[in-house]
């Protein structure tokens, strides 16, 4: 039986809207290779298997896409600091109200 909301391992919210990390990484490999064509493929997924299901590939899912994307926005925020911008630009998972 399917429990009716699954949570994110990481965050307990509900994921409402589940994409996960394997899709959502090779959005932002292309958006990041657009700027710094190196920092792009340190982009890696994170694969947790969960109760959720991708509603681009239809893969289990545990981490909601907010969670990822702050993974990640962290990440390039270290790096390249202009890459980070447009990151949150378009990758925008409620991360611009905490950041911004
Ligand atoms: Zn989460
Ligand atoms: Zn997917």
């Amino acid at each position: 039986m399917l429990a009716p909301f699954h949570r994110c391992v990481e965050c307990n919210d509900v994921i409402d809207n589940p994409v996960c990390s394997d899709c959502l990484s090779e959005k932002m490999q292309a958006l990041v290779a657009e700027y710094d064509s190196q920092l792009a493929t340190k982009i890696t997924s994170t694969s947790i298997y969960g109760s959720s299901l991708c509603i681009l590939c239809g893969k289990n899912m545990a981490l909601c896409p907010n969670c990822y994307s702050k993974d990640i926005y962290l990440f390039l925020q270290k790096k390249n600091k202009r890459v980070a911008r447009e990151f949150l630009a378009r990758f925008d998972f409620g991360l611009r109200k905490e950041f911004h």
